[in-house]
């Protein structure tokens, strides 16, 4: 009987072939870890033998790579908060480490010591989806922390899958910071030979060596091959693919730079982007609401849903249709507009965004949209859904009232776009 970390070789009807045998989740499947880093999966039915060719081996690992500080390189803090790019398994064990330290990242990805020195600090171990605002304060604490240091950088690793919520909760956290933040993900493991991880890392770490951009952008693939990667801004960066490595897109907008990968080059696509001052400048509110919701609307909806944020938020984003469109003009909808009429009203604030992304909401174009705008709906622009969930629990968090319903309008961080940019679509 073989077990997690054990060489096996593994007959099916039509394959025959060696690896690691790996912890599999799913008790009717095996999994197994080929030498050149890829994973593949059996049903067990589809198993005729499992033959033990080694078992797994206990010796020591190899000594990681010794750090040794170059005086010449400039320091760059990578902070983990979790997620694929944390994620390593361990090939004879088969066990999964996502607690990686500078060593380890060094070990894996050796170029990036010849960018820079690389300090990092393990804020989290988790995967994005389960983030909380109280995440968002704690790596904002880490930033604070190491900005006073004589750094370059901050890279920040994360999940993909929350990645650009994080990233416009730190644009609002700092209005002013003196140093790049650069968040990175990755769709593949940094373990695998396929990762997309070593490229995003390296050319974040190019990007933050090599320029005087300073404030919070997210660095991901620009294209499905490994060639270039984008500097994307973090409130307008949305996640569009489940898979692919160039799944981050700017929307209604156009990512701040490119980084060439090969040659190490970085094109500026964004001429008005913040530089690098003379002072460590670091202003941050980091307080959130935790009373504001996110509501997506779809037809036949139950008018329960919006019963319900109206009576526990204090305010809430519609991820409307269209133009902003939500179901409150016929039949049992009605029931909606009069919830919304009566929440805004009594104080609440609702803030139109649409799930089309790409584009901008508008309070006249139709009668509907004009009765929501009448009766005192925030028409957020272009601004995207999430970006607008989390600056409104930020504004709620660190605003009064009256304040926080003009600043919603308002283009804080480059989330509303200046320009209407239409032929931004799906690039
Ligand atoms: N679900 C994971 C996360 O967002 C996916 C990833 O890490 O890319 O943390």
């Amino acid at each position: 009987m073989a077990s997690p970390g054990d060489r096996i070789r593994v007959k099916t009807l039509t394959d025959e072939i060696e690896g690691i045998l790996m912890p599999s989740y799913d008790q009717k499947s095996i999994l197994i870890k080929l030498p050149n880093g890829y994973n593949v999966g059996y049903e067990e039915k589809e198993v005729l033998s499992v033959t033990l060719l080694e078992p797994k081996k206990t010796a020591a690992e190899k000594p990681l790579r010794e750090i040794t500080f170059r005086p010449g390189l400039k320091t760059i803090v990578i902070l983990h908060t979790g997620g694929t790019i944390a994620s390593k398994v361990d090939y004879k064990s088969g066990a999964v480490t996502a607690k990686f330290t500078a060593e380890d990242l060094l070990g894996m990805f050796p170029e990036l010591g010849e960018i820079a020195n690389i300090e990092t600090e393990l804020v989290s171990n988790m995967m994005s989806e389960d983030m909380l605002f109280s995440n968002y304060q704690n790596i904002a604490e880490s930033i604070v922390h190491h900005a006073k240091k004589d750094i370059a950088g901050i890279i920040i690793g994360h999940g993909t899958d929350t990645l650009g919520f994080t990233a416009a909760a730190l644009a609002f956290i700092f209005e002013k910071i003196n140093i790049p933040i650069l968040l990175v993900g990755s769709q593949r493991s940094s373990d695998r030979g396929s990762t997309d991880a070593a490229m995003n890392l390296i050319c974040a770490a190019e990007f933050i060596t090599k320029t005087d951009f300073a404030g919070v952008a997210v660095c991901m693939h620009h294209s499905a091959s490994d060639d270039i990667c984008a500097i994307l801004p973090a409130t307008k960066t949305r996640k569009m693919h489940t898979s692919r490595r160039d799944a981050f897109k700017a929307i209604n907008t156009e990512p701040i730079a490119v980084v060439d990968y090969e040659k190490r080059k970085i094109n500026f696509i964004s001429k008005d982007y913040s530089r690098r001052g003379e002072d460590k400048v670091i202003i941050s509110k980091d307080k959130f609401s935790e009373k504001v919701g996110l509501l997506k609307v779809h037809p036949n909806q139950d008018p329960k849903l919006f019963r319900f944020f109206a009576d526990n938020y204090d305010a809430f984003v519609l991820e409307a249709t269209g133009l902003g469109h939500a179901p409150t003009n016929l039949g049992k909808n009605l029931e909606n507009y009069e919830t919304i009429r009566e929440f805004v009203k009594k104080g609440g604030i609702v803030a139109i965004t649409s799930q089309c992304l790409y584009g901008a909401v508008h309070p006249s174009v139709y009668t509907n949209l004009r009765r929501l705008s009448e009766i005192g709906c925030i028409f957020c622009e272009d601004m995207l859904p999430e970006t607008a969930f989390i600056k409104l629990a930020w504004l709620l968090g660190n605003y009064p009232k009256e304040k926080v319903e003009k600043l919603m309008a308002a283009n804080l961080r480059g989330e509303i776009g200046e320009r209407r940019e239409l032929n931004k679509f799906c690039e």
